[in-house]
């Protein structure tokens, strides 16, 4: 059996003195997001209705309690109101998602992440005030189709537009100095950094030579790094 809830506020709230998250929603999404955070160092209070979810998460955060995170007066219980950061992971059942970000929202939380699971679902949290709303379902797709689109190794989409690729590097860099390949003005990109064998990443600059074989971390207009990740 779970022994939490009913004594846990003194435990959250040293929680939430510490560099801490609460989580709601233990699913697959928000139980790797908690361990993520934890292993880390960032404390975690991870909150979900499932005892099975609670109970298996036990010993793995820094407090999992089970709790309906609709209900304004539990989250009072957990402190949850004295959390500058919380993340709502709640997906399919779109009411306990939204009533949960309004109560949040009336605790005055600073910094509040949700997770929406369509267009429609995200609009309702905007507009609620969600200051970060997240679609990790469409924005992972859209992640994999570059990924499967060409010879990109990695590929993150920082804004709308700018894009960071990992790529080969091609064999226009290979043997001269970054600075002396016209690479801005020929190709519109940066190379950020590079990696050569089992060496770590190491930040470029105008002096690096690139030797066939290292990878390289493209930053520039998404069609553009894209483009250039795939040269040869
Ligand atoms: P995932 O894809 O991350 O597995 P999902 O999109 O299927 O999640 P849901 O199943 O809706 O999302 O919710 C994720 C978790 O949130 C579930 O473990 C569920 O038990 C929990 N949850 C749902 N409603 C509440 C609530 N009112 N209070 C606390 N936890 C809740």
């Amino acid at each position: 059996m779970a022994r939490f809830s009913l004594f846990s506020g003194d435990t959250s709230r040293r929680i939430a003195e510490a560099d801490s998250v609460a989580v709601i929603g233990l699913g697959r999404f928000g139980s790797s997001l908690a361990l993520e955070l934890m292993a880390h160092g960032t404390e975690v209070l991870g909150i979900d209705l499932d005892e099975d979810l609670v109970q298996a998460l036990n010993g793995r955060l820094t407090q999992v309690v089970r709790t309906d995170s609709t209900k304004e007066e539990a989250l009072r219980q957990l402190a949850i109101d004295e959390f500058d950061r919380v993340v709502v992971a709640i997906g399919d059942d779109i009411s306990a998602s939204i009533l949960t970000c309004s109560v949040l929202l009336g605790m005055g939380i600073p910094v509040i992440w949700a997770k929406a699971v369509d267009d429609r679902h995200g609009l309702i949290l905007e507009q609620l005030g969600v200051h970060h709303v997240i679609y990790p379902e469409k924005d992972m797709g859209r992640r994999v189709a570059h990924l499967v689109r060409g010879a990109a190794l990695d590929y993150i989409e920082v804004d709308r537009g700018y894009a960071l690729v990992k790529a080969s590097a091609p064999a226009v860099l290979l043997g001269k100095r970054l600075g002396d390949t016209g690479l801005r003005s020929a190709y519109g990109v940066t190379i950020a950094a590079f990696k050569r064998d089992a060496e770590s990443w190491k930040n470029a600059d105008a002096d690096t030579i690139l030797e066939s074989g290292d990878t390289i971390l493209v930053v520039g207009p998404t069609s553009s790094a894209e483009n250039f990740a795939q040269l040869r």
